[in-house]
């Protein structure tokens, strides 16, 4: 049985699938290409990330694609409702990176409380000649100890996170409309501390909150949580993360809020419009940008593509 893991697939995956007896091609095989090479090359299992779409015309001109398998969390790229209506099996791996996003978060936490990212974009150019006028421009640094975040959606990721803020001694608010409250567990020199955290209010998380990370899923509105009205009910220099979805904050209000200072520094991770993200928003002097890489760990791509395998294998039962 063969599978394509068109996006890839961690190495431990991909022996835990061969000792089972499959196939699987890790090449990327061209979108415009993918039907004619399942078809020709008889696979039962496709395996993508974010870049391969898997749209109804794919999945219906691929008869014997039996199972189509995210690796991560969002299945927007993957019409798996149809899909599924039709009998394919869909599989992805919603667990095996939250602690990694939840690490880029604490990442750019701390990069936006000292500035560590414009500095790194300064100190080449100019760190030899205007040392000390950089020093100053970085001289009023804030610490997380003792502040609060508010946590937007308080699901796995936004859990995760708040057991990292919780042990850098912030306090954690949390809005989720889903949830009255989570038991958290932090695991603190080999101790396990458990802490529950009550869910409030948007409009008291944005009134309370020193920081701000954004863990939804993108609304089925496609309206964005964070606009201007919401960017007013802020403290003035705010911090801000957002390593859920491009839109969830709507990119005009941030940068107005970012250039007139209500936004002391944001940290993005993704971006409306991916790969292609908007200029004006790459050039804003106090946003921190990764390329979409939450979930980009050695460790999370290993549980991915073990996550997977285990999920294949019980499917199709062992080949071997
Ligand atoms: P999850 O389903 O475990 O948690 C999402 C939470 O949001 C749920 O508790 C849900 O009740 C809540 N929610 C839904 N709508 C809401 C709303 N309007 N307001 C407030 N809360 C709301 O999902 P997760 O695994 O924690 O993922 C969270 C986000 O992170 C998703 O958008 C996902 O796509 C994104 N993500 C990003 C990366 C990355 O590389 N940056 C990687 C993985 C996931």
């Amino acid at each position: 049985m063969k599978i394509l893991a068109n996006d890839g697939i961690s190495a431990s995956g991909k022996q835990k699938l061969e000792a089972a007896g499959f196939e699987v091609v890790t090449e990327t095989v061209d979108q415009d290409d993918l039907e004619n090479i399942i078809n020709e090359e008889n696979y039962s299992a496709l395996l993508v990330r974010s870049a391969t779409k898997v749209r109804q015309p794919l999945i219906d001109a691929c008869p014997n694609l039996k199972l189509i398998g995210r690796g991560g969390v969002g299945m927007d790229n993957i019409d798996v409702a149809y899909a599924r209506s039709i009998g394919r099996e869909v599989i992805n791996t919603p667990a095996a990176s939250s602690q990694s996003v939840a690490e880029l978060v604490m990442a750019h936490l701390f990069s936006i409380s000292r500035s560590v990212y414009d500095s790194n974009r300064n100190m080449p150019a100019n760190g030899a000649t205007e040392f000390k006028t950089l020093k100053k421009k970085y001289a009023k640094g804030v610490e997380l100890r003792g502040k609060t975040i508010g946590i937007i959606g308080f699901g796995r990721i936004g859990q995760s996170t708040a057991t990292y803020a919780l042990g850098c001694g912030m306090k954690v608010v949390a809005y989720d409309p889903f949830l009255d409250q989570a038991t958290l567990t932090l695991d603190v020199a080999g101790q396990q501390i458990n802490t529950t955290v009550e869910t409030t209010t948007l409009d008291d998380l944005l009134n309370q909150s020193d920081y701000i990370s954004m863990h939804v899923p993108m609304p089925e509105d496609g309206r964005a949580l964070l606009g201007a009205d919401e960017f007013n009910k802020m403290k003035d220099g705010i911090r801000i993360v957002n390593a859920a979805r491009g839109g969830v904050i709507d990119e005009d209000a941030l940068l107005d809020a970012c250039r007139s200072g209500k936004v002391a520094a944001c940290a993005l991770d993704v971006f409306v419009g991916e790969p292609s993200p908007r200029e004006d928003v790459l050039t804003v002097s106090n946003m921190a940008l990764t390329p979409h890489i939450g979930a980009a760990t050695v460790e999370a791509q290993d549980r991915i593509g073990i996550e997977l395998a285990d999920k294949i294998i019980a499917y199709f039962g062992n080949q071997s």
